[in-house]
């Protein structure tokens, strides 16, 4: 559900008019509502106990939402040492964080071991002999799942299918019970634990009930070969609304979750990211003119793929609104709304039929949440995009837009070029 709304004719988030933060932080700049993501929050909770919530950071790692997440009990799904970090310092205990992710260095499965993680998820059996060693090496016992790759299609945008075998990630399911067998031989290893994640935005049941149906045979297999399967890692991409789909009922989820692993007796843990941040999430950006040509009406705005890539990477769609509501009867137009970037890619919609905007006019994009501020760069020497969160009547800056001595203060000149003007 959308927490923005048009409250006497302007958007406005709680009480909070989004206009008003646009002029007190600038543009662009993202806004989240705490409310919504504790209320995405409480129904996985309400839905899915006793099930683990561990929260998938690189979806929003801002560490003001992950405090909130952490103050509702969440746990964390991290995929890179930085993200722990994250987790650390927003206050979620090493006991409740699942670490994810193709490539793990040896450095970060050092340092995740040394802080008490619960639980590292291992994508092959390399990555296996490296935990083991280094375990070995700390003398302390990591806890070990194996990411499965189930062979299924999630039926999702290409670019975000993560589980059929000619994707990079997880141990092909037919090889699992044979690495199982060759890790639970290995020193500084607990092997407990299957994982699996399909991909992201789903908006069907059926490719969770197959990559399910897969965990459960094999965790058959391993309790009939001695192996306890003490927990079950269901991965995250529970589909939300961005135009017309119909977001996954969780509800009919939880029933797949029962129906096909219920009967095992193990501990479930989800990893929902866009699910909890995603509508809770909008990026205003303002419009700094608007050009007709023979062919096109471009509305260019002051945001750019560098502060929202969605749209240019997966080909997301996006709701573009005006944050002061459309007069009746107006008449709406097809226009491109572009960003500043020097590329020809740097383009939310194509052919968007919108209402009259005019430059100065600020408008919103809405379900910007997760995967947003996150993948944010600084192309075109542009600053990192700032991050407000509200709550009720109050809106907050959870990340402050750096001044550009900031950026170019963490660079340096060498000697043999110093000296020759500027001031670096
Ligand atoms: C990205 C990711 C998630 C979260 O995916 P969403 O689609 O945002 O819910 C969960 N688990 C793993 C391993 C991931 O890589």
């Amino acid at each position: 559900m959308r927490p923005f709304g048009y409250i006497d004719g302007y958007l406005a988030v709680g009480s909070v008019r989004l206009a008003d933060i646009a002029a007190e932080v600038g543009t662009p700049v993202y806004v989240y509502s705490a409310d919504a993501i504790e209320a995405a929050y409480r129904e996985f909770e309400a839905v899915l106990a006793p099930a683990r919530i561990c929260y998938a950071v690189k979806a929003n790692g801002n560490l003001a939402v992950l405090r909130l997440l952490a103050g509702l009990g969440a746990g964390a799904d991290v995929v890179s040492e930085g993200e722990f970090r994250r987790a650390l310092a927003a206050g979620i205990a090493p006991d409740k964080i699942v670490f994810s992710g193709v490539g793990k260095t040896n450095a970060e499965m050092e340092a995740a071991l040394q802080s008490g993680i619960c639980q590292i998820n291992c994508e092959s059996a390399p990555e296996i002999h490296n935990l083991s060693r280094i375990a070995a090496r700390l003398g302390l016992t990591a806890s070990v799942a194996i990411r499965i790759n189930p062979d299924v299609d999630a039926g999702t945008l290409d670019r975000i299918s993560t589980g059929r075998k000619t994707d990079k990630f997880g141990v092909a399911w037919t090889e699992a019970a044979a690495l199982f067998h060759e890790a639970a031989r290995l020193p500084g290893l607990t092997m407990e634990a299957i994982a699996v994640h399909i991909g992201s935005q789903l908006g069907d049941l059926e490719p969770y009930r197959r990559a399910f149906r897969r965990i459960a045979e094999l965790t058959g297999i391993l309790q009939a070969d001695g192996i306890t399967i003490r927990r079950l890692d269901l991965g995250g991409g529970f589909g939300i609304r961005y135009r017309d789909e119909t977001p996954l009922a969780l509800a009919d989820y939880a029933k797949v979750v029962e129906e096909e692993v219920g009967s095992l007796g193990c501990e479930i843990v989800v990893e929902p990211g866009r699910r909890l941040v995603g509508p809770a999430g909008v990026l205003l950006a303002r419009v700094v003119a608007v050009k007709e040509t023979p062919v096109r009406r471009f509305v260019i705005v002051d945001a750019g793929m560098n502060d929202l890539v969605r749209p240019m990477m997966y080909d997301a769609w996006h709701d573009i609104l005006p944050l002061d509501v459309p007069p009746v009867g107006v008449e709406y137009r097809l226009a491109d709304v572009v960003g500043p970037v020097c590329e020809s890619t740097d383009k939310f919609a194509e052919e968007r039929l919108l209402p009259p905007l005019n430059s100065g006019d600020l408008v919103a994009f809405c379900e910007a949440g997760a995967y947003g501020a996150v993948m944010a760069s600084t192309y075109n020497g542009r600053p990192l995009v700032p991050e407000v969160l509200t709550q009720g009547g109050r809106f907050d800056l959870v990340r402050a837009r750096p001044a550009f001595t900031e950026s170019l203060a963490l660079e340096r000149m060498p000697d043999w070029l110093a000296g020759s003007g500027g001031d670096v």
